[in-house]
């Protein structure tokens, strides 16, 4: 017998990856040129040139049996310690111990889900919401349940949020800058989630953690601020990758960050392990635990996505688009068009212009760019832009 499930999730791709191999295989038919594919976030600026000598370094200095070896579980102490450190230069406080050293993000929400699933528990997310984590959150046993989209400032409708708090749920995710509308949840916005949770707290009388996942928190424009959560709510836990940071998405390294401020942060962290461990968690990559040692200061230079930014989001509004304005991440977020948005869906296909329906992301009626593309490529696809908007 085979789970029905697990064949579920492996047979249906995505939608995103989906649209990719579309992509792909319409590349091989009319040329890579011709393909406007904006469907995947995969980074396009080069990693740091840092990450590159660091890993020449590595392989030239170091004993090649400690470079490949197993590490522990939750990761080496020289790295978790570089990471505390960096974290601790803007939020202060943040110890090794802390930390959990995972494969990316996703491995992280998958053990941080599993360590919180209790029977009957739910987890809220608020649309638009990273497509996999429905298939993460449900896998672990917990009720999935979306909080309608604040549209269109893309922040959190609270009196939804409250509305669907019961005493089954066990976390709220949140993601800020957000994939995909771009948005960074204000302090504003964050302080009265964080109040309403509170309150939820103390009338159920066991934790609502927030779980924080932030693989886009070093990707900001115009100097806005990410506010760090755990200091507007303690019981939260926050979920890293280096993915996009550093553009290493591949790469598979990443963490978990359960603050001692956080309600049972012990008993979390283990039990963070031990899902980890359940699921097949040995250790993050033993090379790239050893070049975050040694990066997990740097920065990545946003320049390019910056005039990404600005090109696609001043010239579609121009022509009469409706954006989100886009504050992080590589996103951005558009009202589709017209009365019927799968015909416009449609009408960009078929001119090779690929973006991603908001119906995956729980916010239908809205398609998802993804900027991390060449200049030149956007600059060749407004024309096509502007053709749909005067068919819509
Ligand atoms: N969370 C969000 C919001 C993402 O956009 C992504 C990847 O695109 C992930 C998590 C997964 O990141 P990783 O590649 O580190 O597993």
């Amino acid at each position: 017998m085979i789970n029905e499930t697990a064949y579920n999730l492996g047979s249906c791709r995505s939608c995103i990856r989906e649209l990719f191999e579309y992509g792909r295989q319409r590349a091989e038919v009319v040329g890579a040129d011709n393909v406007f594919d904006y469907s995947l976030g995969n980074p396009s600026i080069p990693a740091p040139k840092e990450v590159g000598e660091a890993l020449e370094a590595i392989l030239r200095d170091m004993d090649s049996l400690e470079i490949h070896g197993y590490t522990t579980a939750i990761g080496d102490l020289q790295t978790r310690q570089a990471i505390a450190d960096d974290l601790s230069r803007r939020w202060g406080n943040v110890k090794a111990e802390e930390l959990f050293l995972t494969c990316g993000a996703a491995p992280a929400l998958t053990a941080v889900f599993h360590a919180l699933a209790c029977p009957e528990g739910e987890i809220l997310a608020i649309a638009p919401y990273f497509p996999e984590y429905r298939p993460f959150a449900e896998t672990a046993g917990l009720a999935f349940r979306v909080v309608p989209p604040d549209v269109p400032e893309f922040q959190i409708r609270l009196e939804a949020v409250e509305a669907m708090l019961t005493p089954r749920t066990v976390a709220v995710i949140i993601n800020s800058p957000n994939n995909p509308s771009g948005r960074i949840y204000s302090r504003e916005t964050l302080e009265k989630l964080g109040k309403l949770l509170k309150e939820k707290e103390e009338a159920y009388g066991h934790p609502i953690y927030i779980v924080s996942d932030e693989p886009y928190r070093e990707l900001v424009y115009g100097g806005r601020e990410v506010p760090c959560v755990r200091d507007i709510y303690p019981d939260t836990v926050v979920c890293y990758s280096y993915a996009k940071s550093l553009s290493l998405p591949g790469e598979r390294i990443g963490y978990v960050y359960v603050p001692s401020c956080a309600r049972e942060h012990q008993k979390l962290y283990a039990a963070i392990a031990g899902a980890a461990r359940a699921m097949g968690h040995v250790c993050a990559p033993s090379l790239q635990q050893k070049l975050i040692a040694r990066c997990a200061h740097l920065r990545p230079n946003l320049e390019a996505y910056d005039e990404n930014r600005r090109l696609l989001c001043d010239g579609l509004r121009a022509m009469g688009y409706e954006v989100a304005e886009p504050e992080g991440a590589f996103y951005l977020f558009v009202k589709t068009p017209g009365e019927n948005p799968e015909d416009f869906y449609q009408r960009a296909k078929e001119k090779d212009l690929l973006v991603v329906p908001g119906d995956g992301f729980g916010c239908p009626g809205y398609f998802r760019i993804c900027y991390c593309v060449q200049r030149e490529k956007i600059e060749r696809s407004l024309p096509v832009f502007r053709i749909l908007m005067e068919e819509s």
